[in-house]
């Protein structure tokens, strides 16, 4: 498939999930957030479910974990256009709450229709559900962040998520760490960035 042709895939993923009526996160919403970034990014960051800003918005990581998210990948020399930005759930769970396992299995197969169609070499899970749900349900983030894992053809980082930095001052360097992680696996593979340079 062309570029053109998986952009407009891409578009009409997105299209459905904004009307997207398969859990009950459908009542709740202000706007769906599908995710976004470039097409043709090598990594693909996959956070848990929309906060109230981006809720309302109907912007991935927008809010304030989405401001510190921008300033790591700059940490490591990665511009967040040239990345794609989405989560397990595309509605913001009430109050913030966990996603339930039934919302991210509804949700799902949107996940894998961008994967498929953006073939990113680098999925970052951002959290503890995240890396369960795409990497190993028997994954621990206080011990496992930051190693990576290869399934398939796509290398899996499972990293802390930012939103837990703003909480606990010591899982800041944590993440500093995991991103350090990521530069090395996007410099060994000669993924293209500052980080290569
Ligand atoms: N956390 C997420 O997982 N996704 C967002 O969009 C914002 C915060």
């Amino acid at each position: 498939m062309g570029c053109s042709e998986r952009l407009s895939a891409l578009e009409q993923v997105h299209a459905q999930i904004r009307v997207c009526p398969r859990c009950g996160l459908c009542k709740s919403r202000t706007n769906a957030v599908p995710g976004e970034g470039s097409i043709d990014a090598d990594v693909m960051f996959v956070g848990e479910g929309p906060g109230a800003e981006e809720d309302r918005q109907g912007r991935p990581f927008c809010g304030a974990s989405g401001k510190l998210l921008t300033r790591l990948l700059h940490g490591i020399g990665v511009d967040r256009a040239d990345v794609f930005i989405t989560s397990l759930v595309k509605c913001r769970p009430p109050g913030n709450r966990d996603p339930l396992p039934e919302e991210i299995a509804a949700c799902h197969s949107y996940l894998v229709s961008q994967v498929r169609l953006i073939a990113p070499k680098v999925v970052c899970a951002l959290g503890r559900l995240a890396a369960k749900s795409l990497i190993d349900q028997r994954i621990a983030i206080s011990r496992d962040h930051g190693q990576e894992r290869r399934i398939g053809d796509i290398v899996y980082v499972p990293m802390y998520h930012p939103a837990a930095a703003l909480h606990r001052a010591e899982i800041l360097g944590e993440i500093e760490r995991d991103m350090e992680a990521l530069r090395s696996v996007l410099t060994r593979m000669g993924i293209a960035g500052e980080q290569g340079r």
